[in-house]
């Protein structure tokens, strides 16, 4: 789960972590009061959409007055936020933080993420913060600095202090920093965090550090042991055909292509959306029914993929293991004869009660592209989808 940059920054302040002073508001007529609260002459206002690269997408404004504030919210709510990290049509933009703008000296990344490969909380710290990050880490890596944290131990003050050298902050700010990144750590192993990253930390002429951003990612699997965090939760930011799914149990993620998988298991799933690139086609969804699925359940995911608006065609892929393809035939049928078919479809089943499948469908008098063959399957439907 995924929350705004003002929620992340609540937590950032009550694990110590400084941030600027910002207000969030919901409506142009409560810009100007928050500017005077704030006080000072330069104001930011951030567009908070569950998606980074606002500065990029004109989501992130440095204003100089009241009125140019009041403009900015004017023209940014109610929107669709596109950044280079959100699809083509962008999040909705509901509420807005107003800021103080702050002097910035250095800006500065810093995160904390699980290394698959060493299997360890590990620190990722950079000079070179800020809206380009991820460019760094593509083109200069050994700008990167790397600190994996030991299971059976804990992230110390030396360490920290180590980090902050490379940084190379100064004994004030490294006073700061310590106590920053032992609050992200914190944060991080309390709330059972997947990722937590301040891009910019930002150093200012007055020689504070400040999260200038945050964004946090949650382990979706543990959230039933977070109430607080669940409550931060902002369904408007979700995709709407990947929550249907959630609730159905199925795995779902939209993509851009046009060929609509429907598949059970995630390994499955992958190699047959790569047998699909393969083939010269793309699929419009990764979709997984799982193992023990339902016929209602198929009916479901059916549904889903035909309400793709990019879907040229479908291609139902099983292994029939623990679920028999015979139910998932009956799933289909009973999904066509709830939402009609408009499209081509392939079907491939191969397990358990695969002949009873193909024979069900073959008999049922609509028009399916029966295969027992993998390969010939996804040829066929890039060849029906163009
Ligand atoms: P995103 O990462 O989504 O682009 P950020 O919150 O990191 O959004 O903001 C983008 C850039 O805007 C920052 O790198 C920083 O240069 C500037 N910025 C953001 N907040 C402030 C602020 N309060 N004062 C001054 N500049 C800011
Ligand atoms: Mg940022």
């Amino acid at each position: 789960m995924h929350i705004h940059e003002y929620q992340a920054k609540t937590l950032f302040k009550k694990n110590n972590i400084q941030t600027p002073n910002g207000i969030l508001i919901d409506a142009t007529a409560q810009a100007s009061d928050a500017c005077n609260t704030l006080g000072g002459d330069i104001w930011v206002v951030k567009a908070q959409v569950h998606a980074g690269g606002r500065g990029k997408g004109g989501g992130v404004i440095l204003c100089h007055s009241v009125a140019e504030v009041e403009n900015t919210c004017d023209k940014l709510l109610g929107t669709q936020l596109i950044t280079p990290q959100t699809d083509a049509k962008g999040l909705p933009v509901n509420q807005l933080l107003i800021e103080a703008g702050q002097n910035i000296e250095r800006e500065l990344y810093l995160g904390l993420l699980i290394d698959r490969q060493t299997q360890k909380i590990t620190v990722l710290a950079s000079t070179e913060g800020g809206m380009d990050i991820e460019k760094v880490a593509s083109e200069t890596p050994d700008k990167i600095i790397k600190f994996g944290i030991d299971p059976l131990g804990v992230l110390s003050t030396k360490d920290c202090a180590e980090i902050a050298k490379k940084l190379e902050l100064n004994t004030a700010l490294t006073k700061q920093f310590n106590t920053a990144l032992l609050g992200l750590y914190n944060i991080f192993t309390q709330k059972d965090v997947s990722l937590i990253e301040i891009n910019p930390l930002i150093t200012t002429a007055e020689n504070t550090l400040l999260a200038l951003d945050g964004k946090i990612d949650f382990d979706d699997n543990a959230l039933y042991r977070h109430e607080d965090i669940l409550a931060m939760r902002d369904i408007s930011q979700e995709d709407e055909k990947e929550m249907t799914a959630s609730e159905w149990q199925l795995n779902y993620i939209s993509l851009d292509g046009t060929i609509g998988c429907m598949v059970n298991g995630a390994g499955l799933a992958m190699a047959t959306m790569d047998l699909i690139e393969h083939h010269g086609g793309s699929p419009a969804n990764f979709l997984d029914v799982g193992g023990g699925t339902t016929a209602q359940r198929v009916a479901k995911a059916f549904e889903l993929i035909q309400s793709e608006v990019n879907v040229k065609g479908i291609l139902v892929n099983i292994f029939g293991g623990i679920v028999r393809c015979d139910l998932i035939a009956e799933g289909i049928l009973q999904a066509i004869e709830k939402v009609g078919l408009n499209l081509p479809i392939v079907v491939r089943l191969e397990g358990t009660n695969a002949a009873a499948g193909l024979k069900l469908l073959d008999e049922s008098g609509v028009n399916i592209h029966t295969e027992a063959d993998l390969t010939k399957a996804a040829i066929k439907i890039v060849a029906l989808s163009k």
